[in-house]
């Protein structure tokens, strides 16, 4: 019977799994992830704003793979040996006969820890974030939100904080670029511009944080005090990556439009992990991304398992969503944009079913 593991079950390893039992009902499938939860990150924003339960956001993997007949076990991947196809964890040694690598990237972590910072990328530091919030308005202390990052994640952060705060503090957001959202179409960025005035967001552009030392921010030009900084520094390697002994670059492992590694044939990578090696254009690291990758590493799997021609993954537009705020979104795929609270819910009952 045909083994597949997939290390790492989020977004790009959960849906690889689910696609992989539809076209391999008899095999033997292994899901490995520290976590006991799927934990829904793009829902954080929301949760923040007290717009979802924390619950909402949590998927129990033993229970949830369980019902598709996945063994799950709850370990950490941490090595490879890819010429005998074995794999390691915090507890065994396991062999395969395909794996996907589905581990994410980290994210780029704060040099200087003073009062007042956060990194909202655990549900744990989303509710550090809440209390610490919580008692410097019941102090009766007005509250000086300051967002670094002017990116996907930066924005929809803005807007939560802005939900959350209503008239107890101002939301101002620090962006280093001369534009918010690179990479985006000006259409989607002169809509998001005019929601953050609305909200009396404040944004700066073109702007270098120097140092942040509480109660101010050290700007090229001046400083800003703050109560909380948000930091949005984006994403870098997942310490695994320089372990595996596969080939790497500085943006994940390398693999090829097929998702295969260049140099085995049966170990593919999906999500935040890849990096495309004959490509200019890598994908954007969405989980939007990670979900069609999972699909297409399951499909190419059973090609290869069948000896047929493999597809390749091309990197095209994918629907972005974006929250802003409660009742409030913007929603754009291949040039039709929607807005308000229809793109609000679209983007929440979406991410309620991406599975
Ligand atoms: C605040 C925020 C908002 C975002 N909003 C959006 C959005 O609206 N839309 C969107 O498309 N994207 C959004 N993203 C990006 C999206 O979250 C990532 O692109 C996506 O999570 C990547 O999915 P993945 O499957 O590659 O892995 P990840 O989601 O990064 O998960 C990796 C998994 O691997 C596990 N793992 C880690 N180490 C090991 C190991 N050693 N062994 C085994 N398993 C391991 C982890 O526990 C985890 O379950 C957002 C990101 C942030 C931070």
């Amino acid at each position: 019977m045909v083994r597949i593991v997939v290390a790492g079950c989020s977004y790009g390893g959960l849906r690889c799994l689910l696609n992989l039992r539809k076209l391999f009902p008899e095999a033997e499938l292994v899901g490995i992830d520290p976590s006991p939860y799927h934990v829904n990150i793009t829902g954080f924003p929301k949760y923040f704003a007290g717009e979802v339960h924390h619950m909402e956001l949590l998927l129990p993997l033993q229970e949830f793979l369980a019902k598709h007949h996945i063994e799950y076990l709850q370990e950490e991947v941490t090595g490879l040996s890819p010429q005998s196809k074995h794999i390691y964890t915090s507890k065994r040694r396991m062999d395969y006969d395909y794996l996907v690598l589905a581990f994410g990237a980290s994210h780029k972590q704060i040099p200087t820890a003073t009062t007042g910072l956060f990194s909202p990328y655990t549900l744990q530091e989303v509710k550090e974030l809440r209390s610490y919030l919580e008692k410097h308005i019941y102090q009766g202390k007005p509250i000086q939100a300051v967002v670094v990052g002017a990116g996907l994640a930066g924005i929809e952060w803005s807007c939560a904080l802005a939900a959350y705060l209503k008239d107890k503090g101002t939301v101002t957001i620090l962006e280093r670029s001369t534009q918010i959202l690179t990479g985006y179409s000006d259409k989607i960025r002169a809509y998001v511009r005019k929601i953050l005035a609305e909200k009396k967001i404040q944004v700066k552009l073109g702007v270098n944080v120097q140092k942040i030392q509480h109660p101010s921010i050290t700007l090229d030009k001046g400083k800003i005090p703050f109560t909380t900084v948000l930091l949005f520094a984006g994403v870098q390697n997942h310490p695994l990556v320089d372990k595996l002994n596969l080939e790497h670059n500085e943006k994940g492992i390398l693999v090829k439009n097929t998702l295969q590694t260049p140099t085995y044939s049966n170990v593919f990578c999906v999500g935040d992990v890849v990096s495309l090696a004959n490509n200019l254009t890598q994908p954007i690291k969405r989980a939007t991304s990670a979900l069609i990758q999972g699909k297409i590493a399951a499909e190419n799997i059973a090609h290869h398992y069948a000896r047929e021609n493999l597809q390749n993954y091309e990197v095209h537009e994918m629907p972005l969503g974006i929250y802003l705020g409660t009742h409030e979104g913007l929603v754009h795929y291949k040039g039709l944009q929607y807005t308000g609270w229809l793109a609000w819910w679209s983007k929440k009952w979406r991410e309620m079913h991406y599975l």
